[in-house]
């Protein structure tokens, strides 16, 4: 039974830092690596835990477990995985970049470890397909959702030959100390919520913005009147990461087949790529199809207004 007391999370994006923020609620050392910066080295996780310090909901329960939280860089701090119970990868839906940590993270990580991938579309086998036999009898996807803290869903996809064993430790882990509630998959692209999810935000995308619907009205139907969160789609976009969102239905692209519906609103619509040529990623950047205004100064009063 595995106890879970040191986690690695690569990645100190948007789901990184939430898995991290949501890993010391539960009292878990976590060290967070992301790419080596250009100013300090440790620039990018420092900056997401300050983000989560100032978190609006909050992703902790309180102030203080953000001590359990550690900023490193994946050049200088890659040891930090040799005696990780758990490493969580996190970084962009990019599949060569995903292969390449593996192979990395392979040469150091201790036998006994467990590793994991947040991969919002990746198919398993694709992203074991270069991998060693022993890592692979220890990897599995864990899909959580944002934000971490308060969305239940965990979606878990595993081989036949993972060890079970591990896998066990695993879910308790998940469904007794985060508070998940486990949904297991099959192997397919974007899993089932994302297979529905994405889809169904890309039908409505399309049909808003070519039927000239501005997005706040689109968003109010797209909303709480048919079950889903008042984010809508617009304002989904905005909290998951337009650019994130580019990526994620190239690798949908690649994945289905030519003649599968998804493939008719696959593509991002031009406002997406007008969007992103202009640096708007959404709310972890300037703003995305909503403006994101600081009033006063503070980061914690940031208000919406449509931009388009
Ligand atoms: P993000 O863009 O917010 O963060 C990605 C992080 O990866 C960045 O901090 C970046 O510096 C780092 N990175 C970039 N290149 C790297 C490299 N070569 N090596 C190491 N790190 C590198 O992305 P995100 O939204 O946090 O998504 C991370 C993963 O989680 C993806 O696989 C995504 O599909 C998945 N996911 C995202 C969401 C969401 O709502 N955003 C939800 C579920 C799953």
């Amino acid at each position: 039974m595995t106890a879970f007391k040191k986690i690695v999370v690569i990645g100190a994006g948007t789901m990184g830092s939430g898995i991290a923020a949501h890993l010391a609620n539960s009292k878990r050392d976590v060290v967070l690596l992301d790419l080596k910066g250009k100013g300090s080295p440790n620039e990018i996780s420092e900056r997401a835990i300050d983000i989560i310090k100032k978190s609006d909901p909050p992703l902790l329960v309180e102030k203080s477990r953000l001590e359990y939280i550690k900023p490193g860089n994946l050049t200088d701090d890659f040891d930090q995985i040799k005696d990780a119970d758990w490493i969580i990868e996190a970084v962009v839906e990019r599949i060569d970049i995903k292969h390449q940590l593996y192979a990395q993270i392979d040469k150091v990580r201790n036998s006994s470890s467990i590793v994991s991938s947040n991969t919002s579309t990746i198919p398993l086998s694709v992203l074991t397909s270069e991998m060693s036999e022993t890592m692979k009898s220890d990897f599995c996807i864990t899909h959580f959702f944002n934000p971490v803290r308060f969305m239940r869903l965990l979606e878990i996809v595993e081989t036949p030959g993972v060890n079970a064993v591990k896998m066990s430790s695993l879910r308790d882990f998940c469904k007794n100390e985060l508070g998940k509630g486990i949904v297991n998959c099959n192997d397919t692209p974007g899993f089932i919520g994302n297979r529905i999810g994405v889809y169904a935000m890309q039908v409505a995308m399309y049909e808003a913005l070519d039927r000239g619907l501005p997005v706040e009205i689109a968003d109010a139907l797209f909303g709480r009147p048919l079950g889903i969160p008042k984010t809508g789609v617009f304002g989904l976009y905005d909290l998951i990461g337009i650019d994130l969102m580019k990526d994620v239905l190239a690798s949908f692209k690649k994945e289905l087949q030519p003649e599968d519906p998804f493939m008719e609103v696959v593509k991002p619509h031009p406002v997406v790529e007008a969007l992103l040529e202009k640096g708007y990623t959404g709310n972890k950047g300037p703003g995305g199809f909503y403006e994101t205004k600081v009033v006063d100064g503070d980061e914690m009063s940031k208000r919406s207004r449509p931009r388009i």
